[in-house]
């Protein structure tokens, strides 16, 4: 029974606690409670390396002539958590395109310099129903840029980085990247090269944008700029910790920076759940029930909000244009560790 005595001694605690809270640096306390069990991750994450190491069904994205070439073997993962510990098995320092990941961060920085209503005005946040790059969408779609995940959507959301030049633009989102993963981070020129000299599809999208007043720089600037960010190099370290960031409220966990706004960091997840797997993001959801990004140079990232992040690299691509390795090793981990966002069980209801 609560009686005055325990009602003022509850009182006293919770003045004790919020005066602790008070003295502590901001970065701690913004720590997650529910930030993961070391053992519990690490046994995950074993076990989910041993049991697909082999596994080479896909086939490397080949659209990109670079992206052909890259060795079909090479297989890490990365767990970075909101209270910092890192987790990593396999070919963990190779660097590779992040490619369609970019997207995520783009639409972050957009986000924090226009305010989310004004870039959900602008580009929306509807799936297509159709492949990421297709015309057709942008034809149908009442927005006609969709969303920020799919390519019409993503390079215009790139051209609403406010900048004087294309250079200025580049710069902004790479350093933008940089923050979110804690360190530097540089373009692969060979795959910039390779996807510039490739790239006509993007154009042809950019070009029907402008048609449709729905692209806010010069296009054939904004696809430079966007084939840029989609060449930033990114092992799967630096990887899951610019998820970490997501996760963590937008503030990087390592280095407590302060780099997404807390506010836009649900938005941002809905549509990567909405469209962040291609054609197969409902499919997703429905085995796996984690925002997640993936790119065609063979790098997801899954983020487990309040918890961190899972980033996997595998190059063979299924038909929808998703690593199989890194699908089915997410899936894996995310199920032994109740990770699954629709369920009630991902907050401790156990039944
Ligand atoms: N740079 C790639 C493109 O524009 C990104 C596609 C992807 O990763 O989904 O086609």
């Amino acid at each position: 029974m609560l009686t005055e005595r325990t009602l003022t001694a509850a009182f006293r605690m919770a003045i004790v606690f919020t005066s602790t809270i008070a003295t502590l640096p901001v970065w701690a306390q913004s720590r997650s409670p529910v930030a993961p069990r070391e053992q519990q991750v690490k046994a995950a994450v074993h076990d989910a390396y041993e049991m697909y190491k082999h596994d080479m069904s896909g086939k490397n994205a080949d659209y990109i002539p670079y992206l052909a070439h890259v060795d079909s073997k090479l297989f890490g993962i990365a767990v970075v958590t909101t209270d910092d510990r890192s987790y990593t098995l396999g070919d963990t320092d190779y660097s590779f395109s992040i490619q369609s990941i970019s997207k995520v961060f783009t639409l972050a920085l957009a986000m924090k310099e226009q305010g989310s209503e004004k870039v959900f005005e602008k580009i929306g946040n509807e799936p297509t129903g159709r492949a990421f790059n297709s015309v057709v969408a942008v034809v149908d779609m009442p927005t006609h840029t969709a969303n920020a995940l799919v390519n019409a959507g993503a390079i215009a959301t790139t051209s609403l980085i406010s900048a004087s030049s294309a250079d200025e633009r580049w710069n902004k989102i790479l350093a933008f990247y940089g923050a979110a993963a804690g360190e530097k981070l540089s373009l692969i020129d060979e795959v910039y090269k390779s996807e510039a000299a490739t790239n006509q599809g993007n154009r042809a999208l950019a070009a029907l944008l402008l048609k449709y007043d729905r692209i806010y720089s010069d296009p054939l600037e904004a696809v430079d700029v966007y084939t840029r960010q989609c060449s930033v190099g990114v092992n799967v370290k630096q990887l899951a910790r610019m998820g970490a960031t997501l996760a963590n409220n937008g503030v990087n966990p390592v280095t407590h920076e302060p780099v997404i706004q807390a506010g836009d960091v649900p938005e941002i997840l809905s549509a990567m759940t909405m469209a962040g797997l291609y054609d197969g993001s409902g499919g997703w959801a429905w085995h796996v029930g984690l925002p997640a990004k993936s790119g065609v140079g063979g790098g997801i990232l899954a983020i487990v909000p309040g918890k961190g992040a899972i980033a996997v690299f595998a190059p063979p691509l299924d038909e929808a244009g998703n690593s199989v390795k890194a699908q089915k090793v997410i899936a894996y981990v995310a199920g032994k560790l109740d990770y699954n966002l629709f369920s009630p069980r991902s907050v401790g209801l156990q039944r």
